[in-house]
């Protein structure tokens, strides 16, 4: 039962409308956590607001009622962070999802925060653009949330993070105040640039309620190879060398070790892509205007790569099905054998030191449990490493026990590299003991008084990212 008084209800029913205060068992249960499925915990209410001016309204009394709100998007986040707060109410964006305007010259879209990015990503092919954030959530997750986690992806490598895609951006503050920094600007160095303290923010700065994003001109052409490589450090090269040749055009640089290669095949069915066993693969797709021009280029790199030792192997796709089907192996991620309890990481470091890194934490995983089972995958292009493994592997401890231990060994590594623990999907709650890793007492501080600026109160999503005292 919600412990909100019904004075309170009665006035978010007033400003919102009957049907967008939900309490009771009226709330659905998927809005009790997120993907990560961490700590479950029904909202005291879920509030459905339709506009900004509503979003401002139930803020302003919350404000003045001294609830805690934790906003939701699409709940497709893998860290906790919109997980209900004790006492808190939840606010969905789900009902602010209009495409407000598509402008191909200026090659912006303008959008509420709770459209999702498939529905951004099909504007944008509509008016013969493209949207440069892609990611395997597109149909649930939702601009606001991509935006409050600085989401990547894999098409970071061309054009970089949600960051990136933002030129303006609506938010409402803790007290119900709108900032409306919805300006279609490239340029603009006019003092601090406010909408980047959001971004990124996983909502205890403020609720984004309106956002103008970049558009890309559409690719007439795209080419899908991939290449079997010695060492990450070769498959950086190669990357260098396709940038050098193709500028601007290399979409997607992902690696895969053997460990998630050979599961990945496993579990899509697919036969082996080469005769032999290689420590490493990389997949990547270049953009263009000429798909034959863009096949010469594939050639002629890969060929002079294997030459000279940089590449092992490699398959260019013949068709679009034959790159539908290579990218299956790395979207295989989604089909994971349900048995397995994986514990996951998603580390951020300098691009040359990926593989070394990537082999140290096998090593010591396997000095602690021999035997172990882990997988090893990442956007090279951006020194993402994806790490997850399996705690059934690990001998019989409990899920909690056994990701305790790992936590420990792989963010202490983390740690010593000078790397980041949460290179796109945030911290949440799960990654808040271990902020630590990543970031000083001095960041620490400015951030708690960025926080403390804009919420004196506490009450945006409070208990994510890190606590206040
Ligand atoms: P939610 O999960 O609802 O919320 C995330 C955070 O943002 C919470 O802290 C919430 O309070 C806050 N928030 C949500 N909306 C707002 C708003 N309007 N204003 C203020 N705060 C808000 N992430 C990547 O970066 N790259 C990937 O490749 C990737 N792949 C994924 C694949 C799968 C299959 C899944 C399930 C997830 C993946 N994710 C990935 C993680 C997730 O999709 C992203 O973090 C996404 O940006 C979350 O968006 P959401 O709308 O679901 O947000």
């Amino acid at each position: 039962m919600s412990q909100l008084s019904p004075s309170f209800l009665q006035a978010l029913t007033g400003a919102l409308g009957q049907d967008a205060v939900l309490t009771g068992n009226a709330i659905p249960d998927h809005c009790h956590t997120d993907w990560s499925r961490i700590s479950p915990l029904a909202p005291q209410a879920l509030l459905r607001p339709t506009d900004t001016s509503q979003v401002a309204a139930a803020l302003r009394l919350c404000h003045a009622h001294r609830v805690p709100v934790v906003p939701q998007g699409g709940l497709t986040g893998l860290t906790g962070g919109a997980v209900p707060s004790p006492g808190a109410v939840a606010l969905s964006l789900a009902r602010m999802n209009r495409i407000e305007a598509v402008d191909p010259v200026g090659r912006t879209i303008t959008v509420q925060a709770g459209a999702t990015l498939q529905a951004v990503q099909e504007a944008a092919h509509a008016a013969g653009c493209i949207f440069g954030v892609d990611l395997a959530a597109r149909g649930s997750c939702q601009i606001g949330g991509n935006l409050s986690t600085n989401a990547g992806g894999n098409g970071v490598v061309q054009f970089g993070m949600m960051r990136e895609q933002a030129l303006g951006l609506e938010a409402v503050l803790a007290d119900g105040s709108v900032l409306d920094m919805m300006r279609p600007l490239y340029k603009n160095n006019t003092g601090y640039d406010l909408k980047h303290w959001f971004i990124g923010a996983e909502g205890t700065l403020g609720i984004i309620t309106r956002a103008i994003l970049r558009l890309q001109p559409a690719p007439r052409a795209r080419a899908t190879a991939l290449a079997a490589v010695p060492d990450c450090n070769s498959a950086l090269a190669l990357l260098g060398r396709l940038q050098a040749r193709a500028p601007g055009g290399v979409a997607a640089f992902e690696l895969m070790w053997r460990d998630f290669l050979n599961l990945a095949l496993a579990c899509i069915h697919a036969p082996a892509p080469f005769g032999n066993e290689y420590p490493l693969v990389v997949l990547t797709d270049l953009t263009g205007t000429d798909e034959a021009e863009l096949q010469v280029v594939l050639e002629d790199v890969l060929g002079e790569a294997m030459a000279e030792g940089l590449a092992l192997d490699a398959v260019l796709a013949q068709s679009q099905a034959q790159a539908a089907s290579l990218w299956r192996i790395r979207e295989a991620t989604a089909e994971l054998p349900p048995e397995m309890a994986l514990i996951n990481f998603d580390i951020s470091l300098p691009r040359a030191e990926l593989g070394d890194f990537a082999d140290r934490c096998i090593e010591a995983l396997a000095r602690r449990w021999p035997g172990h089972r882990s997988l090893r995958f990442g956007h090279l292009g951006d020194g993402n490493l994806h790490l997850s493994t399996d705690a059934n592997s690990l001998g019989g401890m409990s899920f909690e026990q056994a990701q305790h231990e790992v936590e420990s060994i792989v963010y202490g590594l983390v740690a010593r590299a000078g790397g980041s623990i949460s290179a796109e999907h945030g911290v949440g709650l799960h990654k808040k003991p271990y902020l630590g890793a990543s970031r000083s007492p001095a960041e620490m501080t400015a951030m708690r008084a960025i926080k403390h600026a804009l919420d004196p109160l506490g009450l945006l999503n409070p208990g994510k990212v890190f606590d206040l005292a």
